[in-house]
């Protein structure tokens, strides 16, 4: 098999020689951006879909799934939204041989397939907060480069979408969705950003977005979800209001928390190296591979040993591979380290002989598993290798960005810059042109690579009300 394109050097060419090569997604179906999910990749998609569900339900949450199709004039209620999603939607004008009287949009997103619904469901503040999610397929009419997970016309989507009480209430649901995207990112190894996003860049009929960005290399960020507070901004055209307890009427206040498989795309593009993907131990397809090395006298009891182990290994709960395949074990360990699997168990005649199996993690750290305690070794080997994952991954965020203090510092730039910004629009713009990117906005909470608080805003060079915001070039 060729060589992976260089990490540094070629970063597109190498992730999608990683995905392609990995089987993680199959992007030969006959329509651009709508991609094959083959076994492997669809097993790793599982998994990332397995830690939402788990950590969104912890806070209340629970699960819906409403129809693709949306109505037209349901569809155009909200004139922000409609404004921000009118040229990306793919339309059915047609059932059968019928034009058909009120056309259809295939969901972009679902707020307005939704909120006719909440409008049912919502009568009197007993039946609030009203916390539920969906994972389902969503789609967009993607004219630029489609790339697997990263930019694609169908996308696999997590949305979260609730009604609270009043303003607060919606505020505190904002602040639970960021505690369990920390979660959720704990699981993945994925250290990210948090950051309100300027007025101009804000979600369709938001009254404010928090993104979740990734550096991904050079100035470059990924934007792999976000979380809205949409005050009143849906729940007036959609009539979603309640009886008070004191018998008044009121309109609910909305959010909504959307993560995609851009997900999966970060996690190969942040923990990938030269030889491949590399699976943080709760996302991988499999987590330990049994690679057996068979001797000319010992063949059969070898076979019989990694059959046994694998079967421990799955009776403990593990996602466990015994690759029994006549390839030379070289060529089988070059196959799953492309594959990202966290932990090969090697057993040949010198391993069976001491009962003990060879343990090689994905970062290369070897140790040696004693077959009597196989369980809780594997278990100890593959937290130990997810540490190390997040300890690397955190080394290597924090070299991500620089302080610029000049807009002249920002062309060219191969970091992600924290600037001191006076939240002006004209400035923002003035930042974007001189990185040729974006302005992120401004982080919740310190951001890294500061001491203390900004200088003058680097546009205008006025100190009032400046605040540390980023610069990068979001792909
Ligand atoms: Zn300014």
């Amino acid at each position: 098999m060729a060589d992976l394109p260089d990490k540094r050097t070629a970063p597109i060419d190498w992730y999608l020689a990683v995905v392609e090569a990995a089987d993680l997604s199959d992007k030969r179906y006959g329509i651009k951006g709508m991609n094959v999910w083959p076994r492997y990749g669809f097993r790793a998609r599982r998994n990332l879909d397995r830690i939402l569900v788990r950590e969104i339900e912890a806070t209340g949450s629970e699960a819906v799934e409403f129809p693709a199709l949306i109505p037209a004039n349901e569809f155009a209620k909200e004139k922000e939204h409609i404004k921000g999603f009118d040229a990306q939607v793919y339309w059915v004008t047609r059932g059968g041989l019928s034009e058909l009287d009120v056309p259809l949009v295939l969901r972009p997103t679902s707020e307005t397939a939704m909120y006719p619904i909440f409008a049912l469901w919502v009568r009197s503040h007993q039946d609030l907060p009203l916390n539920v999610y969906q994972i389902v397929n969503t789609f967009r009419y993607e004219t630029k480069t489609t790339r697997p997970f990263l930019r694609v016309r169908e996308i696999h989507f997590f949305e979260e979408h609730t009604c609270q009480l009043d303003e607060d209430r919606a505020t505190d649901r904002v602040r639970s969705n960021l505690d369990a995207f920390a979660r959720m990112a704990g699981a993945f190894c994925l250290p990210y950003l948090a950051v309100r996003r300027p007025d101009w860049d804000k979600f369709a009929g938001a009254h404010y977005t928090i993104a979740l960005d990734i550096p991904i290399g050079g100035a470059r960020t990924l934007q792999i979800g976000s979380v809205h507070h949409y005050r009143e901004n849906f729940s007036v055209p959609y009539r979603i209001s309640y009886e008070t307890a004191t018998g008044g009427r009121a309109n609910v206040h909305q959010t909504t928390f959307g993560l995609s498989e851009r997900l999966l795309g970060a996690i190969v593009a942040v923990h990938g190296d030269e030889r491949g993907a590399v699976f943080p131990s709760e996302i991988a397809p499999y987590e330990v591979v049994i690679v057996p090395i068979p001797t000319a006298t010992a063949r059969a009891a070898i076979e019989a040993a990694t059959r046994e182990l694998a079967d421990r290994l799955a009776r403990a709960g593990l996602r466990v591979f015994l690759d029994r395949g006549e390839e030379r074990p070289g060529a089988k360990y070059f196959r799953w380290e492309l594959r990202g699997v966290p932990l090969r168990l090697e057993v040949g005649g010198r391993e069976l002989e001491g009962r003990r199996a060879s343990a090689v993690d994905r970062l290369g750290t070897r140790s040696t598993v004693a077959l009597e305690n196989l369980e809780t070794e594997v278990a100890e080997r593959l937290r130990a290798f997810d540490r190390e994952l997040m300890r690397r991954a955190q080394v290597a965020f924090r070299e991500s960005f620089s302080v610029a203090t000049d807009l002249s510092q920002l062309n060219g730039s191969t970091r992600v810059r924290v600037v001191g910004w006076c939240g002006s629009e004209a400035c923002g713009h003035e930042i974007e042109k001189a990185i040729d990117g974006a302005l992120l906005g401004v982080p919740e909470g310190t951001p890294p690579a500061v001491e203390g608080p900004p200088g003058p805003c680097i546009a205008c060079r006025r100190s009032d009300g400046v605040r540390w915001a980023f610069a990068a070039q979001p792909i």
